[in-house]
């Protein structure tokens, strides 16, 4: 497959004619797509065609963009299946997961596209006679958009979608591991009829052309998924700019389990949330709290079943856990499993490659249980970004929520208890964006809004729901008329 970049509606090469390789995970032999790797010129280009798309695209009804976006959403439906299947050959992650990725931009589509029939402001009574007062919702203007490879499908529709709607138009660059899905995400897009420049896909390095992207003159805000390195570069390099940025960055999830959980429940939470994705997830499980009265009997639980989960290609029946995404992120992975042994924790289950049979060419590594972990080990502080769970022991809630929220993430936490008041203290207690009771950390619903305190992300989040992206891709406008037809004194002396 060949990728091109999407510039002013063309599908176009870079300036420069070089590309570059993405590969397929679970067999790093086979070539999945060859993508332009863009320079600066192609940026300028992107940015020139996103500015001169900008008055149409403002100026058309939200509704109308919605209908657009509604489209869009069909033509996902009946491209589910493709996607899906690239998403998994691209990325790794297994088919159901990959459709799943496919289906959340779906709702994201049909969600935003409503969108359109509400872009509220607010109206207010004056205090003055004959004059209103109203608050309405304008778009930044041309935004950069830069994703990650771990959904994606759903996180460039998330950003691209919630965008739209409020009529910005789009710079986007996507992972360079995942380029071939981003690709089939935009010619959805133009086929559903988004006119030329609204919506500009550019490959390429993020540390080149993503960076001259986000600090490029023509640009007026930026919304950036991925590592925390990343994104703490562009707060310090934005911040100085004064250019809106919203950060959604990594997270150090845990998931506590009380004395009276549905322990069987529970396995099953830590386990997806764990091994789900390979642990690549921003929301993964990789932190299990657990009471001193069921740590025991847990830590057996878990690494039986961990033992079983069959991995392979995410393409056949039977995976449950795919390969991690590269070269690098296999030796991130493989390094903290050496940190941790180092560290002393207790390796359970797993803690290797995986290179035989099926497994020979892909980047796997066997789902990975620490027990004997402490609160101020690195394992137990720093996002992995693998299929590496720590299992730390407890006394009671207020130790367990203590040990949660002492790490500088803040992005998801889970409690299984069966007492109404333990997971009502926890809901209140837990310092994350987002808190599931009885349910694993990941999992979440675009009609809420999503994203991570502290470390984990800037407080501007994604998707829908009052707080949501709304109020990341509009400013607000405050418009004052008097029709009294005279000047009002009471204006002039306050
Ligand atoms: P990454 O290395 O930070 O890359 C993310 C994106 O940023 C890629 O498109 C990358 O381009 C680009 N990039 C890198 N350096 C840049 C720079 N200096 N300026 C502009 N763009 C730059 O992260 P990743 O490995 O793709 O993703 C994994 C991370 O994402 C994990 O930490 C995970 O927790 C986080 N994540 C967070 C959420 C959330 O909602 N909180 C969701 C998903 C993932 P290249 O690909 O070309 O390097």
């Amino acid at each position: 497959m060949h990728i091109r970049n999407f510039i002013g509606g063309k599908w176009i090469n870079a300036k420069g004619k070089r590309t570059f390789d993405s590969l397929n995970p679970a067999d790093n032999r086979r070539i999945v797509a060859k993508a332009p790797l863009s320079g600066r010129e192609d940026i300028d280009l992107a940015v020139a065609a996103a500015r001169e798309a900008l008055a149409g695209w403002r100026r058309k009804p939200a509704p109308r963009r919605g209908e657009i976006l509604f489209r869009a959403g069909e033509l996902l439906i009946r491209e589910k299946q493709r996607v899906g299947e690239l998403v998994t050959t691209e990325m790794g992650k297994v088919l159901a997961e990959g459709l799943g990725d496919v289906q959340e931009a779906i709702d994201m589509a049909f969600y935003m596209a409503g969108e359109g029939r509400r872009m509220q402001g607010e109206t207010v009574p004056s205090e003055l006679p004959d004059k209103d007062c109203k608050s309405l919702r304008e778009p930044l203007g041309v935004v950069a958009l830069i994703t990650p490879w771990n959904f994606p499908t759903a996180i460039p529709a998330w950003k691209i979608f919630a965008a739209l709607i409020c009529g910005n138009t789009v710079v986007f660059k996507p992972s360079s591991d995942t380029p071939a899905c981003a690709a089939a995400l935009v010619q959805i897009l133009e086929e559903a009829g988004v006119p030329p420049g609204v919506v500009n896909m550019v490959c390429g390095s993020g540390a080149d052309v993503g960076e001259y992207l986000v600090t490029h003159a023509g640009v007026d805000a930026v919304s950036f998924t991925g590592s925390c390195a990343a994104g703490e570069r562009l707060e310090g390099l934005l911040g100085r700019m004064h250019r809106p940025l919203a950060t959604e960055m990594g997270g150090k999830n845990a998931i506590i389990i009380m004395a009276d959980a549905d322990l069987s429940l529970a396995l099953e939470g830590v386990l997806w949330g764990a091994f789900g994705t390979s642990g690549q997830r921003c929301t993964a499980a990789s932190r299990v709290v657990v009471h001193e009265k069921v740590h025991e009997g847990f830590i057996d639980m878990l690494a039986g079943a961990a033992k079983h989960l069959r991995l392979g290609d995410g393409l056949l029946e039977g995976t449950d856990v795919g390969p991690l995404i590269n070269e690098q992120q296999y030796m991130k992975v493989l390094d903290y499993i050496r940190i941790g042994s180092g560290e002393g924790a207790q390796l359970i289950t797993g803690g290797m490659a995986v290179t035989a049979g099926a497994c020979a060419h892909g980047f796997f590594i066997a789902p990975t249980v620490f027990a004997q972990v402490t609160p101020n080990m690195r394992i137990a502080r720093e996002e992995i970004f693998g299929p590496v769970v720590s299992v730390v022991k407890c006394s009671g809630l207020d130790e367990a929520m203590g040990i949660v929220n002492n790490v500088p993430f803040g992005l998801s936490a889970a409690i299984y208890s069966r007492d109404v008041n333990t997971t009502a203290r926890a809901e209140r207690d837990l310092q994350t964006g987002i808190v599931y009771v009885n349910a694993s950390t990941i999992g979440a619903e675009i009609q809420l809004p999503f994203g991570g305190w502290r470390h984990s992300g800037s407080g501007h989040p994604e998707a829908g729901g009052r707080g949501g992206a709304l109020d990341f891709y509009t400013r607000i406008k405050v418009v004052y008329r008097d029709f009294s037809g005279r000047l009002q004194k009471a204006q002039i002396d306050k």
